[in-house]
Formats: structure tokens, C-alpha cells, sequence
């Protein structure tokens, strides 16, 4: 049944995130959540918050996380625009940038978040096919267009492509703005960060959510010319003033000091994913080269579906899409060791139960 007042309504089709299960013995690969947790010294952080901070408003402009991002990445602070999540972020980007009649382009394959947000502030979009071994072609991104997205990695194929690709694109496309997603670059990418001096109709986005084992505290951060960052924070400051809480703003510096902790952890990942793509490739699984902390896997024989739901009936959760040119494919993301191994044995079970019949 549909009321009188519907015409009227802002209707959307909003995005799936993955299952949050809990429980015991759960394994988790279907996030890409980090394993490891942050380090000691957000704990401390932690634990010596007074609760009488949380009477008042949290800095509007999260000084203190703001100028630890900016000394990390040698920039000025002007440069630099905070979100909760760079979901958050992205979605400022949209509202602030993608503002045209003509479409908003991104890969077919892709997050399927940027659809979400083309469709609820109404811009057109154009998803641009990659290629079959999931690569972008930059001449695809040369025609007229209200702004480009892409992340690097991309997600979920975790494929990397150079940073010659990314400056073809922004030089291409000095009248719109390009936004790269780089949430699992610190996974083995590079940074395009150096090229926002050079092109000024150029961001990029990262997250504490994955490399920096933060998923919970929602941090995300964009980093452009100090243009664009004051045109994205007036449009924030038009929606809400507060979107930061305090202990997120305290618990993110913190966590930005510690580069040894950081750069450990990732190396930890970055092993066990090395180690995850010959075990799989052993057991008939091929996959495009992954740079992020997820492998993108399909069965040369098993069906993927199939593989997924003995997997859940295993408590071991992956990501699974029933969409064109990617239901043969599992997203994996790489846990600790000890999770690799009950994956690995698992799916020797699963593969070898299907050969028996
Ligand atoms: C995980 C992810 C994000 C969002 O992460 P937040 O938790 O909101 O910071 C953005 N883009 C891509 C491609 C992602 O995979």
C-alpha cells in the first residue's frame, strides 16, 4: 500500500554492507576488517578519558587528528577534511562536487556505494567496463562528465593500477573532479598524494578502517588542494557542525604517531596474503594480483555460491555478490595466520567433497 504523502518522499535503494555475526568461533573474512588491533597507545587513550570531556561539544574542525594527518603526510592542514568513515567523506565529495547534468564515471566493478550516492543526491552516472582481467582503460574516462571516482585498489578486485593511470585521468579532466578511494592502498599501493600539487581538481580518500584497525571509531580522511577542502567543509558545515566525536578525534591522533605499530601490521597482512594466494592457487582457485587485504577468488571447478554457504555453515564469513561478471568470485579478506589455516583446511574439505561425487 502506498500513502498520499509518497510522491513526496526521497526514495532509495541503499547500500548492503556485509553481516556483522557474532558469536564464538566465528571467523570474520567479509569486511575487510584488520585483525590486529590498534596500538597500545589509543588504549591509553582510552583509558584515561574524562568523562567530563563528553559535556561538550567535540572541536569542530579535529584539530588535533587533523594537524597528525597533516604532519604524517607532509601537507598543510588546510589541506586535509575529516569524516566519520570515508563513507562520510565520500558522501560530502558527492554532495560538494557532483553537482552537474552530465554523469558522475566509475568502473562497472566496483563499490557498489558510489551507485547508492548518485542515486539518493540525484546526478546521472556512467559505470565504464574493465577490461576481463578487471583493468581499468583510461581512455574510457577522456568523454564529457559531471566528475570521476575510482578506488586504487579497487574494490572488490583488490587489482592496483599505476599512478601514470590516475594522472592520465586528472589531466584529462581539469573540469571535473577526481576523487580516488584509496582505502587499502597502505596494503602495497602507492599513494597518488604527491599529484594533488600538481593537479588541483584531484583528491584522494583514505580510511582508518582497514590498514589502521579502526572500523569502529569511523575515521576517514580526504587530502586535495586547500580549494577544494574549503568547498567540501562548507557544505559539511551546512549539514552538521559535529560529526566527529571527541574520543574518535583523540583515539585517531594517537593512532597516527605510531608508525612502527602501523607499518608492523601491515607487513604481518601483507605476508599472510601472500602466503593465502599460493594455498588458494594450489587448490584451483585464480585471482587477479591483489594489493588490498581481500583476495578476489574464484573456483576453477566449484561453484562460488556453493563454496559460500559451506563456508557459512563452517562460521567462516566471506563476501559473496550475485551480480554480472562477478558471482563466480569470492571476496576473501586476509585475517591473522591461525584464521588462514581453518580457511585453507576448510575449503580443502569443501573442494574435495565436490570431487568425490
Ligand atoms: C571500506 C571502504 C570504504 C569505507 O570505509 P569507512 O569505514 O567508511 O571508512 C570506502 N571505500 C572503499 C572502496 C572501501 O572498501
Amino acid at each position: 500500500m502506498e500513502f498520499l504523502w509518497e510522491g513526496n518522499v526521497r526514495k532509495a535503494n541503499p547500500y548492503t554492507p556485509g553481516e556483522q555475526p557474532n558469536g564464538q568461533g566465528v571467523i570474520k573474512l567479509n569486511t575487510n576488517e584488520n585483525p590486529y588491533p590498534p596500538p597500545e597507545l589509543v588504549a591509553e587513550v582510552l583509558m584515561d578519558y574524562n568523562r567530563d570531556s563528553a559535556r561538550l561539544y567535540p572541536d569542530t574542525n579535529s584539530t588535533a587528528l587533523t594537524e597528525a594527518l597533516a604532519k604524517r603526510y607532509g601537507v598543510d592542514a588546510s589541506q586535509i577534511f575529516i569524516g566519520v568513515g570515508s563513507d562520510d567523506v565520500i558522501s560530502m565529495l558527492f554532495m560538494t562536487f557532483f553537482n552537474s547534468s552530465k554523469p558522475v564515471l566509475f568502473p562497472d566493478i566496483t563499490y557498489s556505494f558510489y551507485e547508492v550516492w548518485a542515486d539518493i543526491y540525484k546526478v546521472p552516472f556512467k559505470t565504464l567496463p574493465l577490461d576481463e582481467n578487471f583493468r581499468m582503460n583510461p581512455a574510457d574516462y577522456k568523454i564529457e562528465n559531471g566528475g570521476i571516482i575510482f578506488p586504487n585498489p579497487n574494490a572488490p578486485t583488490g587489482v592496483y593500477e599505476p599512478l601514470e593511470l590516475v594522472e592520465e585521468i586528472a589531466a584529462a579532466n581539469p573540469g571535473a573532479v577526481v576523487i580516488v578511494d584509496e582505502a587499502y592502498v597502505d596494503f602495497g599501493g602507492v599513494s597518488c598524494l604527491p599529484l594533488i600539487e600538481k593537479y588541483d581538481n584531484l583528491i584522494i580518500v583514505q580510511t582508518f578502517s582497514k590498514s589502521r584497525s579502526m572500523a569502529g571509531m569511523r575515521i576517514g580522511f580526504a587530502v586535495g588542494n586547500k580549494r577544494l577542502i574549503k568547498f567540501l567543509n562548507d557544505v559539511k558545515f551546512s549539514v552538521n557542525s559535529y560529526t566527529m566525536n571527541h574520543i574518535s578525534q583523540l583515539c585517531g591522533a594517537a593512532s597516527v604517531k605510531c608508525d612502527v605499530y602501523f607499518k608492523n601490521t601491515l607487513e604481518k597482512i601483507i605476508n599472510t596474503r601472500e602466503n593465502t594466494k599460493r594455498r588458494l592457487a594450489e587448490l584451483g582457485f585464480s585471482f587477479p594480483d591483489s594489493k588490498a587485504n581481500f583476495i578476489f577468488a574464484r573456483h576453477d571447478v566449484k561453484n562460488a555460491g556453493e563454496i559460500f554457504n559451506a563456508l557459512k555453515a563452517r562460521k567462516i564469513y566471506v563476501r559473496h555478490w550475485n551480480k554480472p561478471r562477478i558471482s563466480d568470485y569470492l571476496r576473501i579478506t586476509i585475517g591473522t595466520d591461525g584464521e588462514m589455516d581453518t580457511l585453507i583446511e576448510a575449503l580443502k574439505g569443501i573442494i574435495n567433497h565436490e570431487q568425490n561425487f
